[in-house]
């Protein structure tokens, strides 16, 4: 890894996305930080600065991933710019707040899944093989948070597709707007905080089971075709905004994303993961 490996992470403004675009640079990546805000992105950068890391490996581009318009912008300027990139680290997301009302599970699915997913396919023209994407995702997405058929649709690799990731989460949307979501067996791992309703998590547990069965399909088509190694993990409970800043330090949340993405290149006798899934450092599975 040098200056020539280019490197971006989404949602890089704070958080375990700062602290990624923090050791990136610091190792001498060349680093491109995102934000869905410019100016807090900009101030990141300064931030960084500040603490001595080289002007030069830090480079900033606004994206929000919810905006299509925002990604292919981005996607063309790093096409321009560089011509290829090497890592890719999906980190933005959104968490659900109460109990999820149709409106806000749209949001965090679109957000945690549907953005994300935008951006792998905007990006993939651009990665080169021996390329690394990792997603940021959580254990709350974890397919046996599902009670209902979808749980065994999903362990089912070989008919799975996006477009039935797309029917379950339709399916799911509809259990919402119904008021259902535990009556239908979707996540309510809420069950386990004290005084919480039991749906509190249900529609960021959604969009990371989404994304999960994604990442799954397609590392498997990715590794095959373009030697691409796309691996998922979970930071565990970080402190940051998300989490009411309970929970261990970024250093600690953004470790094992910046150890898969780094990971040296495989040889035959033990090729790189792919579609895996990582906690501290160690393949969890999903
Ligand atoms: P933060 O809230 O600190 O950071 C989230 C980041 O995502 C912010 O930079 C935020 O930007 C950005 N973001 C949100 N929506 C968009 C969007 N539409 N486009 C671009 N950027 C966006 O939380 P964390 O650092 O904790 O979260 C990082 C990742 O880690 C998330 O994917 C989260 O699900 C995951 N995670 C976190 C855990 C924790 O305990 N903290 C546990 C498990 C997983 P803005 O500042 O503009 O809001």
């Amino acid at each position: 890894w040098s200056k020539d490996t280019i490197a971006l992470v989404t949602g890089a403004n704070k958080g375990i996305g700062l602290q990624l675009a923090r050791e990136l640079a610091r190792r001498g990546l060349t680093t491109i930080l995102t934000s869905r805000d410019e100016s807090s992105g900009r101030k990141a950068i300064e931030s960084l600065l500040e603490e001595g890391i080289d002007r030069e490996r830090l480079v900033y581009h606004q994206l929000d991933i919810t905006s299509p318009d925002s990604v292919d912008a981005l996607a063309d300027w790093v096409s321009r710019s560089y011509g290829r990139i090497e890592i890719l680290i999906n980190n933005a997301g959104v968490n659900s707040i109460g109990v999820p009302d149709l409106e806000q599970a749209k949001y965090v699915v679109e957000t945690n899944y549907y953005g994300t997913k935008r951006v792998i396919e905007a990006m993939v023209p651009l990665l080169k093989p021996g390329a690394r994407i990792v997603n940021v995702s959580s254990k709350v997405g974890d397919f046996s948070y599902l009670k209902n058929e979808w749980n065994a649709k999903l362990e089912d690799i070989a008919t799975l597709t996006p477009s039935s990731i797309d029917e379950m989460i339709q399916e799911f949307f509809r259990a919402v707007e119904a008021k259902e979501i535990k009556a239908r067996g979707w996540p309510c791992m809420g069950e386990e905080i004290p005084l919480a309703p039991p749906e509190i998590l249900a529609g960021y547990s959604l969009s990371k089971i989404a994304l999960n069965a994604y990442a799954r399909i397609i590392a498997e088509k990715l590794a095959r075709e373009k030697e691409i190694f796309f691996n998922s993990m979970c930071p565990g409970s970080t402190s940051t905004a998300m989490s009411g800043f309970k929970g261990h330090s970024v250093e600690i949340g953004a470790d094992t994303a910046v150890w898969i993405a780094l990971l040296p290149p495989g040889t035959p006798e033990e090729p790189l993961p792919h579609g895996r899934f990582f906690m501290d450092r160690k393949d969890v599975g999903f």
